[in-house]
């Protein structure tokens, strides 16, 4: 064995401890510290050469401390409010780090125990979102991978209804494919882009008048147009404005059209925990295949997400990965024929952690705050003459803007001068370039909201 290796072998417990003692440092300077830091105003970086002989943990403990912590962003703490990002509960993080320690490969019935943890864990999570036992579900590393699977599903049930087996003969056999939908997430395109049936076959469906929801209506007469079984994609949470399609409006369109439903409740899906929003996404039992974000709104570390549908024999017939050494697919076919990926770490057992230490209701308070945030946030930039709100706060997200001239270039130079206090991203609402600030940490309080609204003026009146 390496010396150094050898050495850092013997000394493990004082290691793991040394990284316990910097971990602990990091969480604790989360509130502090800035929340995006500047780059340094030093020549740019250029990466260190590869040592020939390395000098152990400790060292490398020490140079990551002082080369690259200090730089990367507080995306786990309180006040990083762009994209839609979480934090990671105390639990979800033990979980987390035993997953590395364990270090399981839990994708087959040959090895251990894992699989049936991951598979436990989609129950509980089945049941969070009142999801029915008709649909199973596996793990995935991301809301996209969980698109994309559901749409290679979507892409297979094509295939059985026109007598052709995409997975077998390739996506060409099914001829041209509509993909329909109001408010797409831009990953839709990317997965129908790897799933061999292009962005092109994605056909927006107009909105409801002011919203970013599918207009039923249209929907019906889009797909009276479509020659032959098409595919849905419903939105249960858009990124800006947090609009939920009718699910249930959809679902009861299978009466006279035949199309697979597919809902990406990336995070929307978490309005089902909170009694004054559940409404939002009720109907989502009756999709095919439903995407779930975990990593967002559960508060479990980067990267997880979770899959669900209807249809794993179709599923099995996409993902099957036959090998001698794996045995047939049987009636609970193994998670290595269920997803793009063979091999993955025992990504359940942050989410496993994370519910079992706080329930349903525990879960419940965090989505509550949040929501209570972001409504708090809402109303403090109307009451702001530099700011409009381009919306209503429906959910977790805010969306709003500089009341007078709002160009990109000066909301760009907003959330520049921000930054360090409160991270909000920029996007583009019905044509107008704006600001979205998204609620889904689990440690946000509303002491940070003023402090984030406070930061906002500021930094707007700076941009005047
Ligand atoms: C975040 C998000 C995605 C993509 O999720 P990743 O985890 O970044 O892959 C897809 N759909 C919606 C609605 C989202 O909010």
């Amino acid at each position: 064995m390496d010396r150094t290796l050898a050495a850092d072998l013997a000394r493990l417990p004082d290691l793991l401890e040394a990284t316990r003692r910097t971990a602990a440092d990091a969480l604790a300077a989360l509130d502090a510290r800035p929340v995006v830091p500047r780059p340094p105003a030093s020549p740019p970086h250029r990466p260190e050469p590869l040592p020939r002989h390395g000098s152990g943990t400790e060292s490398a403990l020490t140079a990551f401390a002082d080369r690259w912590a200090p730089r990367l962003s507080a995306s786990a703490g309180p006040r990083y409010l762009g994209f839609v990002t979480g934090g990671a509960t105390p639990a979800a993080l033990a979980g987390d780090w035993l997953t590395s320690v364990h270090d399981q490969n839990s994708n087959s019935a040959l090895d251990g125990a894992g699989q049936d943890l991951e598979r436990e864990t989609v129950t509980w999570l089945r049941d969070l979102f009142g999801l029915s036992g008709a649909h199973t579900g596996t793990f995935v590393s991301g809301a996209t991978m969980s698109n994309t699977t559901g749409l290679a599903i979507a892409r297979e049930w094509l295939g059985e209804r026109l007598g052709v087996s995409p997975s077998e003969d390739g996506a060409a056999a099914l001829g041209p494919v509509r993909v329909l939908s109001g408010a797409p997430h831009s990953s839709i395109a990317k997965a129908l882009s790897v799933l061999g049936l292009g962005r092109r076959s994605l056909v927006p469906v107009p909105t409801l008048p002011g919203r970013e929801a599918v207009d039923p209506a249209a929907l019906d007469r889009a797909l009276a147009g479509t020659p032959g079984p098409a595919v849905v994609v419903a939105n249960a949470g858009t990124v800006n404005t947090v609009d939920f399609d009718d699910l249930r409006a959809i679902a009861a369109l299978r009466e006279r059209h035949a199309f697979w439903l597919h809902t990406d409740a990336a995070f929307g899906a978490f309005a089902a925990l909170s009694p004054d929003h559940a409404h939002l996404t009720a109907g989502l039992d009756a999709s095919d295949s439903v995407c779930v974000d975990l990593h967002k709104w559960l508060n479990v570390p980067y990267d997880s997400a979770v899959q669900f549908t209807r249809r794993q024999d179709l599923q099995a017939r996409v993902f099957q990965n036959a090998a001698a050494y794996l045995g047939p697919l049987g009636e609970h076919p193994d998670l290595v024929h269920l997803t793009p990926e063979n091999s993955h770490r025992l990504r359940a057992l942050a989410a496993w952690f994370t519910l079992r230490a706080y329930g349903r209701e525990g879960h419940r308070e965090i989505v509550e705050r949040d929501i209570a945030s972001a409504r708090a946030l809402g109303s403090s930039l109307e009451a702001a003459p530099v700011f409009r709100l381009l919306a209503p706060v429906r959910l977790n997200v805010v969306c709003f803007t500089l009341a007078e001239d709002p160009t990109p270039a000066r909301l760009a130079a907003l959330c520049e001068a921000a930054r360090e206090e409160v991270f909000v991203t920029p996007t583009v609402y019905a044509g107008t370039p704006a600001l979205r600030a998204a609620f889904s940490n689990w440690r946000t309080t509303q002491a940070d909201v003023r402090r984030a609204a406070q930061a906002l003026r500021t930094a707007a009146k700076g941009t005047a």
